[in-house]
This record gives structure tokens, sequence and C-alpha cells, in this order.
């Protein structure tokens, strides 16, 4: 199953703009969506920090991120792992987009306007001070790539 989204994926080069919703790799990732959310850990080897929890969209081929997770009685894998505002204050916004959005955690957006309807790059900032922007294609194949491998964290 990972292995056929990663060559869709190596197919179509990117994961970025309207392919996110491309059929086949979409396809290929349904097995995945409600795989447990994975943890996103900070590279510098001085600090090795959990920054964020990544999961994979319900219908795109799109990794979601939020700084915690949601309480453990609401986990039920894929999106539902990733936590949630208290109180929501823009129900028009997905839970996870409405906290990155807030400023107040560990993941930003970076370009919500664009084409996708989704921000495609999103940025990590760890507490000891390092930040790492990340590409859609970039977070994708890093979870797919993490999850075949039965692991539970990637390195940003
Ligand atoms: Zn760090």
């Amino acid at each position: 199953m990972t292995s056929e989204a990663l060559s869709v994926l190596d197919r179509l080069g990117k994961a970025e703009g309207r392919a996110i919703y491309d059929p086949l790799l979409n396809v290929a990732l349904e097995p995945l969506r409600h795989h447990p959310a994975v943890e996103a850990l900070c590279s510098d080897p001085r600090c090795r920090r959990r920054v964020a929890w990544l999961a994979l969209d319900n219908r795109a081929a799109y990794v979601a991120a939020t700084e915690g997770r949601a309480k453990p009685k609401d986990r039920r894998g894929g999106l539902s792992d990733l936590a949630q505002p208290q109180p929501r204050r823009n129900t028009g916004l997905l839970p996870w987009i409405e906290l990155a959005e807030n400023g107040l955690t560990s993941v930003r957006t970076v370009d919500f306007k664009n084409p996708a309807g989704y921000p495609l790059r999103l940025k990590f900032v760890c507490r000891c001070g390092r930040d790492y922007t990340t590409t859609n294609t970039h977070r994708l194949r890093d979870l797919i790539t993490a999850i075949a491998a039965g692991n539970g964290r990637i390195y940003l």
C-alpha cells in the first residue's frame, strides 16, 4: 500500500496545487487515512524535541499538522488524532487550520490562499529556536515513508 502511494507520488513529482486531488494518488493513500498521527521531531541533534503531530487529510493527498493531539478518547487515527481549538472561533475552517492560523502554536500556515484550498506550505517552530518550512510534497513523502517503515516519527 505504502509503496504504491510512493510510486504514484514519484510519477506525479509533486503533491502541490491541484495535484493533491489526483485520483490515483488518493486511491493509493486511502488505506493510510486512519493511520495514527506521526510525531514530527526537531532535526537538530542537540534538541530532538517533538514539534508537531502529522496526519493525512480525509479526502486530499495532503498532510495536516498540529502541535498537540486530540484527547485520547477522541483519537480514531488520521485527522481525528490532531488537536482541536477550544473553543472554536471560526467554524468555516478545518479545526487544525484554525489552530495554525492563530499563530500561537508550533504549526503556522505560510500560504493559505492558493488554488488548492489548503495551506500547502507549513512552518514548524521548535522551542529551541529552529524553524522548518515544509512543502506538502515533503511532508507527504516523509509520512508515507515513516508508515511504510512502521515508524511513528519523522525528523523535520
Ligand atoms: Zn529544536
